[in-house]
Parts: structure tokens; C-alpha cells; sequence
């Protein structure tokens, strides 16, 4: 299996991180991706997965919660630090959010496109963060005229209908599932239950969304089995089967080596 969206580099797992990585290991959880949020970070990221090479992988971005007074800044030094420090899966995470600040919205759409135009020219798939955006996203997407990386639509929050006409004009692109699918009401896993099984991505997104029954503690990428094990009931496969699916499917999509 593969946490195909995690931020083990941040404070919270200072104290622990080689249990963390440790203990994902022994779940099966055997690759982890670390996408950055904003310029500082990017060395945390750097150094966590230079100090476990193979098993944890970097990605950097700006992510849009991220953007200050002077984003366009913040964002040259993201990707000049990027091109100073191949090799790297992607770029993320970038994206739109639209929960916490839609005064800024054309900015965030202005970021966000530089970076997918970044990852596009580069042949290097994309982590995207989308909140209550779909629509904005879609739109957007539209309008580049199938210049779209691929990658993964982390934390996926759309409509089913949303997902299936994602799944059809750009099939390059996964959907990331974590924790949230196994919380009481969610809609999450009837996403998953109504899309092809090839474009499924495990996550957790550690140290948020901690799944049930830890919903309340730190996430981490151990549980990823966990969300696994929900959406394959969601589903009607097997655990097995799905945790090898959504294996290979994060190797296609990110272009990880066996
Ligand atoms: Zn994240």
C-alpha cells in the first residue's frame, strides 16, 4: 500500500518519526509521499525523505492556505528549490480552498496555475488540494485545453457526478481516500464506490483526518489499511485486492519504480 499524501515531516512526529515510518512499514504501507505547503517546509521535506530514501518521497509546492503578500516570491523559491534538488516525485501541494478565504481567490488561481503549468512543462505529476472548489477547478481545467499533469485529487470533497466527468475528459488523474471516508455520514466512499477501481488513491494526509477509531490523535500513515479496509467494503472487493489496486495505481499515476 501507499500513503499517497502525508506531512510526517512536520513537528508533530519529531519525537517519534522512526516508529512512525517504522511501524507504516510493518502495516504495508511501504511508500509514503511528502508534498510540502509552502517555502520553509520544503527543507523539512527534503530532509525527512533523504533520511529514509525509497520509502519516504518528496514533492513540493505551495499550497493555497500557504499564500502570503508576496505569493509569486514564495513560489520561485518553491521550484528553484525543486529544480536544485532532483530527484523528486511531483509537484504539491497546490491547489484551491475555497472554506477558509475566498477573498483571494484570483490570486490562488493564479499560483495554482503557475504550478500546474510548472509540473506540465516538467512531466511531473501533481498533488492537488480541492475544498469546496470543484466547480472553480473544473473550470479552470477546461479552459488549458487538456494541458493537465497527472496526479491526484487529494482529499477529494466533489459530487459523484463531479468524479465521473473528471474520470472521462482527464483519466490521468487519481482520487486520493483517507480517513474522512470512514467517518459516520460521509459520502466519501460512495465517490469511490462509482468510479474505476484504476483511478483509487490511499492517503492520510497524517497529521490530519485521523481515521476511525482514532479519530481525536495524531494520523498517521499506519492507518492507512484502515481506509482500505472501508472503502473495499464500500466497494464489494477485498481488502487484498484493493490494497494491491490502489498500489499499482499510485505507481502509474506518480511514476514510482517497483
Ligand atoms: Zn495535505
Amino acid at each position: 500500500m501507499i500513503d499517497t499524501h502525508t506531512h510526517i515531516y512536520e513537528k508533530a512526529y519529531d519525537e517519534d518519526r522512526d516508529l512512525v515510518v517504522r511501524s507504516a512499514v510493518e502495516a504495508g504501507v511501504g511508500v509514503m509521499l511528502l508534498p510540502s505547503t509552502n517555502e520553509e517546509d520544503v527543507e523539512d521535506v527534503w530532509a525527512v525523505t533523504e533520511k529514509y530514501k525509497g520509502v519516504c518521497m518528496p514533492m513540493y509546492g505551495l499550497h493555497p492556505t500557504e499564500i502570503g503578500d508576496n505569493p509569486d516570491l514564495q513560489l520561485d523559491k518553491i521550484l528553484d528549490f525543486a529544480m536544485r534538488h532532483e530527484p523528486y516525485v511531483g509537484i504539491g501541494e497546490i491547489g484551491l480552498d475555497l472554506h477558509w478565504d475566498k477573498s483571494n481567490i484570483e490570486v490562488q488561481k493564479h499560483i495554482f496555475e503557475r504550478q500546474i503549468d510548472y509540473a506540465w512543462e516538467h512531466d511531473k505529476p501533481v498533488s492537488i488540494h480541492c475544498r469546496e472548489a470543484v466547480s472553480v477547478l473544473m473550470d479552470m481545467f477546461e479552459k488549458r485545453g487538456g494541458r493537465i499533469p497527472g496526479g491526484s485529487l487529494h482529499c477529494y470533497d466533489g459530487s459523484v457526478e463531479q468524479a465521473k466527468v473528471i474520470v472521462r475528459k482527464y483519466p490521468q488523474l487519481g482520487f486520493g481516500f483517507g480517513g474522512s471516508c470512514t467517518y459516520k455520514n460521509s459520502k466519501v466512499s460512495e465517490v469511490a464506490a462509482n468510479i474505476p477501481l484504476t483511478h483509487i488513491l490511499t492517503e492520510t494526509d497524517a497529521p490530519y483526518l485521523t481515521p476511525v477509531p482514532h479519530r481525536g490523535t495524531r494520523n498517521e500513515p499506519k492507518y492507512v489499511p484502515l481506509v482500505v479496509s472501508r472503502l473495499a467494503a464500500a466497494i464489494g472487493v477485498s481488502e487484498g485486492d484493493l490494497g494491491a489496486v490502489t498500489e499499482a495505481n499510485a505507481r502509474r499515476i506518480f511514476g514510482l519504480k517497483e
